[in-house]
């Protein structure tokens, strides 16, 4: 996608309780959840009597040296990479977020978004709390230590769960204190957590991608509304939440999460074919050859042809080299974004009937160019083909989606788009296909952002009038 309207990803965790290189296993695992997010990345870790940190913003790789990773002294250690939708990208932001209470330090770090945050940071503020970040983690934070001051006896455990029954959206959590790592997974479960071991260590991760980089064993998900506590004693699993009606995110099954993960029990590559078939068999097109936008439209496509019989080709070659862009081109120039990250094989594309595949279609902006792309390689046709239905509503559940007015399919019917992008013909997958494809009931999942069937209302008017400000 083009550099100027790229959407933003969201967050990652990992975690690792009980190993000697616990900070050097966290920069792996961040390694691995690279692509949830590029904006910040950070490691909090522990030796049992204090916590150190590092945050940075940048990749991974920038964000760490030897230097930084060697002063991550201890045995465990949690870490985060964060994407931030509008406003600064402070490194006051960056996660793991840490907390000096009372009690202790205590660190944090989260995936997903919180719906009422603004409410209770008003509350909150009001008695006199001080905010460090514009971050909705923080709150959690405030929550926590209050409820420990309140009930000096309540463990941690407890306090946590006092704490995460207040807040209200999507969480995928790892705290971690000079003692004890702890995951907790909201009560729909909206964003991945996953369990894995490694030898006599545990490691908690938003996708299992993380886990196999470190050769760690994946064990089960931290169930919606349950806690997982690592400490001394081992593992313990409990409960803080009733399980409500399940709100597992289907857009991570069509684009968030690494394809060599398993997600909610299935593999991702896998689901992404089978989507690639129902298309073909909802959408078909004649064609001479079926090409995926690369990365996010490649699983797909290969089912797409599949299911076709027809040649599964590279007719788009995409450079992973190019970071940010800095500079902002003035019109003339400015058609140069997209090629800087994707260019066509014009073997592949001139003179044929092409089926351009990707896995949403949210603009439109960066499919309206690539079609361009296509066309100006010499292909005869273009038909686009989207492995999900028309974007509609945006996410308030920790994926930053633009407001309703952005989202072209809002306002615009199937053949207005189909003109706009310039494409001979446009189709995309109902939501029936895409649980065909997923193999289980939409009851179990979160599929407000074509359907706008919001599972955990939105309480506060700046959170639903606008982008969200900070996404986890
Ligand atoms: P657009 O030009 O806005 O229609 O962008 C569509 C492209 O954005 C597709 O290639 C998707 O893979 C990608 N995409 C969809 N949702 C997101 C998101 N939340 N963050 C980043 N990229 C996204």
């Amino acid at each position: 996608m083009g550099e100027a309207e790229e959407l933003k990803d969201h967050c990652g965790v990992f975690g690792v309780f009980s190993h000697p290189e616990a900070a050097n296993l966290t920069y792996l695992g961040l390694h691995a959840l690279q692509h949830r997010g590029q904006e910040a990345a950070g490691i909090v870790s522990s030796d049992g009597q204090a916590l150190r940190v590092k945050r940075a913003m940048g990749h991974v790789a920038d964000a760490f040296d030897a230097d930084a990773l060697q002063r991550l002294t201890g045995d465990r250690a949690i870490g985060h990479v964060r994407y931030a939708t509008c406003g600064p990208s402070e490194l006051d932001n960056a996660q793991p977020l840490l907390f000096n209470y009372q009690r202790g330090a205590m660190a944090l770090a989260h995936n997903g978004n919180l719906v009422n945050a603004d409410e209770i940071r008003s509350e909150l503020e009001r008695t006199g709390a001080i905010f460090h970040s514009s971050s909705d983690t923080e709150v959690i934070g405030h929550l926590l230590a209050r409820e420990r001051a309140r009930a000096p006896d309540t463990t941690l455990p407890d306090a946590i769960g006092v704490a995460l029954r207040q807040v209200a959206g999507a969480f995928s959590l790892l705290f971690l204190t000079r003692d004890q790592l702890i995951g907790a997974r909201d009560p729909h479960g909206f964003r991945p957590l996953v369990i894995g071991k490694l030898r006599d260590s545990y490691v908690m991760a938003s996708e299992t991608c993380a886990l196999d980089l470190i050769e760690a064993e994946y064990l089960c998900e931290v169930e919606p509304g349950e806690m997982v506590i690592l400490d001394k004693g081992g593992l313990t699993r409990r409960r803080f939440a009733e399980s409500v009606r399940g709100g597992r995110c289907v857009f991570e099954h069509i684009y968030f999460a690494r394809p060599d993960s398993l997600l909610f029990g299935q593999s991702v590559h896998e689901v992404r074919k089978r989507l690639g078939r129902e298309l073909a068999k909802e959408q078909p097109a004649e064609c001479d050859v079926v090409i995926p936008v690369p990365d996010s439209g490649m699983q797909a496509a290969i089912g797409f042809a599949e299911a076709r019989g027809v040649p599964f080709d590279l007719g788009l070659v995409r450079s992973h080299y190019v970071g940010r862009t800095f500079i902002e081109p003035q019109q003339s120039i400015r058609h140069f974004g997209v090629k800087l990250k994707l260019s066509s094989v014009t073997s592949v594309l001139r003179g044929k009937r092409v089926v351009v595949i990707d896995d949403s279609l949210v603009r439109g902006t960066t499919s309206r160019k690539i079609v361009k792309m296509i066309r100006a390689a010499g292909a005869t046709e273009i038909h686009l083909r989207i492995s999900s239905p028309p974007t509609l509503f945006p996410c308030y559940y920790g994926i930053d989606t633009p407001t309703r007015q952005e989202l072209i399919a809002s306002s615009h019917t199937t053949e207005e788009i189909a003109r706009y992008v310039t494409a001979d013909s446009l189709g995309y997958l109902s939501i029936e296909g895409v649980f065909r494809a997923v193999g289980q009931q939409r009851s179990g999942y979160c599929d407000a952002c074509f359907t706008g069937d919001y599972l955990v209302p939105i309480a506060s008017e700046s959170t639903r009038g606008a982008n969200l400000r900070v996404i986890g």
